[in-house]
C-alpha cells in the first residue's frame, strides 16, 4: 500500500485504495500490504524491532542467573510443582519453553500478517522444519551460564514431535547447548501422555533431576491451566506469588498465548470478527465525563 493512496475521510475513518475502513475492521486489498485488520501488527513489530523487548528479555535472563545461584545453594529449592519425594540430592536442571522463550518466531507472525492468514499447523510445521527462528535476547547467555554451573538444560515445547529435528537444528545453529546423550528436547506427543499440558513432562524431568527454574512466556509453562478463564488466571497468579520472578521467570509475549484465548473464551473456531468483539468485551473502558 502506497501512502499516496490513503486519503482521509472524516465520516468513515480512512479510505484505502477505494476500500472504506470503518471502525477497526479492514478488508484485504489486492496490492499486498494493508494490515489494519491484524491484531498482530504492533505486537510483532515490538518483538521484532524494539530494543525495549530485547532489554526486557535480557533483564529476565539476568534475573534467572541470580536465581539459579540461589537455587543451587539451597538444596530444598525446587521450581516444579510436580517435584516430590527425596529430590535434594538429584542433579540440577532447568526447564525452558522454546517458542518466544528461547527462539523468536516473529518472522512467522509477520508472515501471517502479510499473508492475511491465521496460525495453522499446515504452515507452522514447515516453518519449524525451516529452522529459521532467531534467539530471544539473553537466552543463550543464560543457558551457557547454567551449563558452566553443571546444570542440565531441558527444552519443553508444545511444538509437535515431528518438529524435533528442525527444532534441534535451529537451536544448534545458534550454538544453544543440546544434550546428545539424554533426550532433553521434550515435544508434544512424543509420548502418549505428553499432551499440550506440560505437567507430565515436568514430572518426567523431576523424576531424575532437581528442577531449579522454569522459564516461559505462557502461564502453562509453569502450571497446568487447561482453559482457565481470566478470573482463574488471576487466581493462579496470586496463588503462586512467591514463585514469580524467583523460581518462575517469564518472557513477554504480546503476539499470542493462552492469555488471548482466555480473553475470547477459547472460542478458537469463532470468526476473526467475533473474536475481536469478544476481546473488546473483555476490556475495561474509561468513561469520560460528558
Ligand atoms: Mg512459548
Amino acid at each position: 500500500m502506497k501512502l499516496q493512496k490513503i486519503v482521509r475521510n472524516s465520516a468513515a475513518g480512512v479510505v484505502l485504495a477505494g476500500l472504506t475502513v470503518s471502525g477497526t475492521m479492514a478488508h484485504a486489498d489486492s496490492t499486498g500490504m494493508m494490515t489494519a485488520e491484524s491484531d498482530l501488527l504492533n505486537a510483532t513489530l515490538w518483538m521484532q524491532t524494539s530494543v525495549e523487548f530485547k532489554a526486557n528479555s535480557m533483564a529476565a535472563y539476568k534475573l534467572a542467573e541470580v536465581m539459579l545461584d540461589r537455587a543451587l545453594a539451597d538444596k530444598s529449592w525446587t521450581a516444579a510443582l510436580e517435584q516430590d519425594g527425596d529430590y535434594q540430592g538429584k542433579p540440577p536442571a532447568v526447564i525452558l519453553d522454546v517458542d518466544e522463550t528461547v527462539l523468536d518466531n516473529s518472522v512467522y507472525e509477520a508472515w501471517l500478517i502479510k499473508a492475511r492468514t491465521n496460525y495453522s499447523s499446515k504452515t507452522w510445521m514447515p516453518f519449524v522444519d525451516d529452522a529459521v527462528s532467531t534467539p530471544i535476547a539473553g537466552s543463550k547467555e543464560f543457558i551457557d551460564y547454567a551449563r558452566s554451573k553443571g546444570v542440565e538444560i531441558f527444552y519443553v515445547s508444545n511444538r509437535k514431535a515431528p518438529g524435533e529435528e528442525g527444532t534441534r537444528k535451529n537451536l544448534k545453529d545458534y550454538g544453544y547447548y543440546v544434550n546428545d546423550k539424554v533426550d532433553t528436547v521434550l515435544l508434544r506427543g512424543e509420548k502418549e501422555d505428553w499432551g499440550s499440558e506440560k505437567s507430565t513432562r515436568r514430572a518426567h524431568v523431576a523424576k531424575d533431576y532437581r528442577v531449579l527454574l522454569l522459564l516461559g512466556d505462557n502461564l502453562g509453562d509453569f502450571v497446568d491451566i487447561k482453559n482457565a478463564d481470566l478470573a482463574e488466571r488471576n487466581a493462579i497468579l496470586a496463588r503462586y506469588q512467591e514463585n514469580w520472578s524467583s523460581k518462575w521467570i517469564t518472557i513477554a509475549n504480546p503476539m499470542y498465548g493462552s492469555w488471548e484465548g482466555a480473553a475470547f473464551g477459547f472460542q478458537w473456531k469463532a470468526s476473526d470478527e467475533q473474536k475481536r468483539q469478544l476481546k473488546m468485551n473483555a476490556m475495561k473502558y474509561w468513561a469520560p465525563a460528558e
